[in-house]
């Protein structure tokens, strides 16, 4: 005699909703961050990765469609721009209009807890949430759930991820195939990813860029100096959409700017911080551009 499972008992038993979806729910945005794998994968013709449950962005897909006659892109530049929340647009809407210009589609997601970096990074690169990658706290083990990366690699991409040294996205998706490109500072990073779109030597770029991220933790969310780093890194992202427009004029392309969590200023402090399930922390944009080669 086995033992004998009541499906009864199983059925009383409530599934634990899945992070990506309670998020979702809890402040009412229809996608998350970790659509943004399946997204880009469709659009540039390769398979999601195997565990990627999150949802192809069907505005974002139809756009493509349209726009590139049914071709697949054939570069794409991923930009992490670190801690951009939607509370930054709401506060400075001005500051946003260029980017919002130049973008073709504006998604508005959820990230999951823990609203840090390391555990929003996993759940992107995987189109997965925690239970998935299994990054739940700040850490930055290497991921070994299949990414984004791992199904470019596949197809024949070549992959550089651009970072200032020991930052998370150049961490923990070490072990494969990757040019891994550190800098002493977000700005060299930068740089460099201008110089390797020159060089043409990549199929995908994934740049990370923690300036805002840093300042704020150190002066507050609405310092000054915080305000001048927001600036800063969405010109950088103006800047490498120029720089695409240049050296990919020839490719069906796509830029993003995606972002992995926001950030608040506790009452009291001078220090800007995040990590918690509130909507400050909780709720970013992901922009979308994408061009047609010349000639196609
Ligand atoms: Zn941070």
């Amino acid at each position: 005699m086995g033992i004998y499972f009541s499906p009864l008992l199983c059925s009383q038993e409530p599934a634990a909703p899945n992070e990506i979806e309670r998020m979702k729910a809890k402040y009412a945005v229809e996608h998350s961050i970790a659509d943004m794998t399946p997204t880009v994968c469709a659009a540039a013709g390769i398979r999601s990765p195997k565990t990627a449950g999150a949802n192809k962005i069907d505005a974002v897909l139809t756009g493509i469609a349209e726009d590139f006659e049914g071709r697949s892109a054939e570069k794409v530049f991923i930009y992490c721009g670190d801690c951009i929340g939607d509370i930054l647009l709401q506060n400075h809407p001005e500051d946003f209009e260029a980017c919002l210009r130049e973008a073709d589609s504006v998604i508005l997601s959820t990230n999951v807890m823990k609203t840090v970096t390391p555990v929003c990074f996993a759940t992107i690169f995987c189109g997965a949430g925690p239970e998935v990658h299994g990054i739940k706290v700040y850490e930055k083990p290497v991921v070994r759930a299949e990414t984004l990366f791992d199904v470019f690699l596949e197809a024949g991409k070549k992959v550089a991820i651009i970072s200032q040294a020991g930052n998370s996205v150049i961490t923990i998706f070490r072990e494969r195939n990757i040019d891994y490109l550190d800098f002493p500072t977000d700005e060299e990073a930068y740089e460099k990813s201008l110089q390797a779109l020159k060089e043409n030597d990549y199929d995908l770029i994934v740049l990370h860029d923690c300036e805002y991220d840093t300042i704020m933790h150190q002066f507050g969310t609405e310092s000054e100096k915080a305000a001048k780093a927001h600036r800063t890194v969405l010109d950088r992202w103006l800047n490498v959409v120029k720089a695409t427009d240049e050296a990919w004029k020839n490719y069906d392309r796509l830029v993003l700017f995606v972002s992995d969590h926001g950030s608040h200023t506790p009452d009291g402090s001078s220090n800007g911080v995040h990590g918690m399930d509130i909507r400050d922390d909780a709720v970013v944009n992901h922009f979308y551009r994408w061009r047609a080669g010349q000639g196609k």
